[in-house]
């Protein structure tokens, strides 16, 4: 590749085009895995051309001669990829699985490099900014942080240095992470009295060996019902330790070398902690600032989760006289027992009215209406003749906003997990920003007439998991209009991204709302209120409770990075930790540590979740419960939140849109809403 060098050659490098999509670049049928890595290669070259062109600009650095060549570079490989990771995930071919999963690497070692290259921080750094947007401002001021943050400012010998220690920190992490995936235990059960509770469909799928011994995996779909149903507290104290040192010993020493290396890189870079460090160029923006927000947390849920123990306590000694404790593996069995009593609700009666094409029709009609855009199905051809692909415009029907892919359902080979991706990252002028959802809801069959075989009935935790990765698709796409690739949809700071998801969900909290599409699939009967009031309290019972597990993580990954990692002791911190915060007793030989999977790509961010939750239910409540998806709320939350993606920081969108810094108090009324409803449990 030759260098371009001057401003007529940096729009020839804008004008390098190619099929945008990985699968149009096969010749006849389906992709092959040398076609995606050729056209991922193409990607890179266009990447390396940018960069080429950038370092080649003499004389004044502006905006549209650096940094244009600058965000070229990063859309080419946020394009590679994009469309790396949707392949890994869903690709039918093993080959291009595989292959997929190499690119992915190729293309985040690219980005590496990227991220540690002096010159073109120099570049950047040099940018004469007067009269620059708003938006460019951030963009510029932030990527230049990111490579301070990065050390590209140090001396040879300490970026060599520091370029091990990420290294070795990947390394830690990734063993981590893969102990935690295939590490795997099973629990005996000799005597199969010992399986009372639990599902018939459970039983009948757990057969006896030829001993006569039932073997149960720590695997989820394994050991979630033994936690909730089984009755058997030895049982589920047994499955309890084995889920939880299902990676012990082999990542304690792991854990605490990754822990030393973390605190090296912070030390060399100027920061106190790793903590420190990890938060600078995030909203929260300090180790202090998250203390100071795990004590509001910790305030804000002590006396709901108090009061949701003490009733539990109460229920299970009624039921099991003689109980003086409960301990950490009969929290979710008395909790399900509960809420049964309590509430007269089976989570099993409301599927019926989930069958999945009223959800789909729902969730589209909802964020339809909400955004103020038209979805129309296109003939555009997705990764997999499974994909649904559509068109989103503006209300006129004819002004192309964006597209989507949904690929809903499972198949072999495919990802089993639920998540929202970019395919194309939008720029304004240049690609209409696409994205998909990657998910794993019952499939509904029909027949070769077209008549329905199998509805795909959704559970509601189904339907509330589709509400929030429509959220982060809808961020992809219409916040995908930014002048910059850096900027678009996503790109916001990482304690600002679980906001427009978590955003969405309250609304199929909405009794009207949920109505509008929660028909019984054999007798189209609406989805009854007072079945959605009970649904919606036995979901409310617990919360308070559930925020304290989240405040234990979220407490645990700030401390084990906010500290000399010398002298921490695995074992004592958990413990002492848990013991402060959770009224449920320690089963001594937990070892949690060892498989808390998002210590690795979170870190000392655990915080995310809880803080988003907060300005997410800050937001919501600026709706008008009467006119949700019309009120002015609603197109100030489209312009001031989402059509942002990340050209302003999360900080400012909040002052935007609700006219000051996120409250507590919507919150503290979520935690405690089943209390609010003053639905008494007078009846136990
Ligand atoms: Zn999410």
């Amino acid at each position: 590749m030759t260098t371009v060098a001057s401003t007529a050659d940096a729009s020839a490098v804008l004008e390098m085009t190619a099929a945008i999509h990985a699968w149009e670049a096969a010749a006849s049928g389906d992709l092959t895995a040398e076609e995606f890595k050729a056209w991922v290669s193409e990607r890179i070259a266009a990447h390396e051309v940018a960069l080429a062109a950038l370092l080649a600009v003499e004389g004044k650095r502006t905006p549209e001669n650096s940094l244009r060549l600058y965000d070229v570079a990063v859309e080419q490989l946020n394009l590679a990829g994009a469309q790396a990771g949707v392949l890994n995930s869903v690709a039918a071919d093993t080959a291009v699985r595989d292959q997929a999963q190499e690119e992915a690497q190729r293309v985040s070692q690219a980005g590496t490099a990227l991220s540690l290259n002096r010159d073109v921080y120099l570049a950047l750094a040099a940018i004469d900014l007067t009269g620059a947007s708003e938006a460019t401002r951030h963009y510029v001021e932030r990527t230049v942080l990111s490579y301070r943050l990065a050390g590209v400012d140090k001396d040879d010998a300490t970026r060599a240095h520091l370029n091990k220690l990420h290294e070795r920190a990947t390394e830690l992490s990734l063993a981590f992470s893969r102990n935690v995936q295939e590490g795997a235990k099973t629990v005996v059960v000799q005597d199969a009295a010992e399986l009372e509770g639990l599902p018939e469909d459970y039983l009948a799928r757990h057969t006896p060996n030829c001993d006569g011994h039932f073997v149960i995996s720590t695997d989820q779909p394994d050991m979630q019902p033994v936690m909730t149903f089984a009755k058997s507290d030895a049982l589920r104290e047994r499955m309890f330790l084995a889920y939880h040192t299902r990676a012990y010993p082999e990542n304690k020493q792991i854990l605490l070398d990754l822990l030393a290396v973390r605190q090296e890189i912070a030390t060399l870079l100027g920061f106190t902690s790793w903590a420190n460090l990890a938060t600078a160029d995030q909203m929260m923006g300090s180790a202090a600032n998250v203390r100071t927000f795990i004590a509001r947390l910790e305030e804000a849920s002590r006396a709901g989760a108090e009061r949701e123990f003490r009733m539990v306590l109460k229920f299970a000694r009624e039921r099991k006289p003689g109980l003086t404790e409960m301990n950490a593996a009969s929290r979710g069995y008395w909790y399900e027992q509960y809420r049964r009593a309590a509430y007269d609700f089976d989570s099993q009666a409301v599927r019926p009215y989930f069958p999945y094409a009223q959800v789909e029709q729902g969730v589209l009609d909802t964020a339809a209406k909400l955004f103020g855009v038209v979805f129309r199905k296109s003939s555009a051809a997705g990764w997999h003749a499974d994909v649904s692909v559509y068109d989103v415009l503006d209300l006129d029907g004819e002004t192309p906003v964006g597209r989507f892919y949904l690929d809903m359902h499972p198949r072999e080979g495919k990802d089993k997990w639920f998540s929202a991706t970019p395919v194309v990252t939008g720029v304004r002028g240049r690609y209409l920003p696409e994205a998909g959802l990657i998910c794993n809801f019952p499939r509904p069959e029909l027949d070769e007439n077209g008549n329905v075989v199998d509805p795909g009935l959704m559970q509601y935790n189904d339907v509330v998991t589709y509400f929030h990765e429509f959220g982060h698709l809808m961020h992809a796409i219409l916040g995908g209009h930014t002048e910059w690739a850096g900027l678009s949809g996503f790109a916001t700071e990482g304690d600002f991204i679980e906001v427009p998801s978590q955003m969405l969900e309250e609304f199929f909290r909405d009794v009207e709302l949920l109505q509008s599409f929660a028909r019984h699939y054999e007798t189209g009967e609406v989805l009854p209120a007072e079945l959605i009031r009970k649904m919606k309290l036995a979901g409310a019972f617990g919360r308070a409770d559930g925020m304290r597990t989240q405040l234990y993580y979220t407490t645990l990954s700030l401390d084990l990075h906010d500290q000399d990692p010398a002298g921490i002791d695995l074992d004592r911190i958990t413990k002492s930790l848990y013991e402060s915060l959770q009224p449920w007793k320690w089963i001594d030989g937990n070892r949690m540590y060892a498989s808390f999977g998002h210590l690795m790509g979170y870190s000392s961010n655990y915080y995310t979740y809880a803080y988003d939750k907060v300005i997410a239910l800050d937001f919501f409540r600026q709706f008008d419960p009467a006119n949700l998806l019309g009120c002015e709320a609603a197109a100030k939350y489209r312009k001031l939140v989402i059509e942002q993606g990340g050209s302003r920081p999360g900080r400012q969108m909040v002052r935007d849109f609700l006219g000051r810094d996120e409250a507590f108090s919507a919150f503290s009324d979520w935690l405690n809403e089943e209390f609010a409803e003053e639905l008494a449990v007078s009846a136990l």
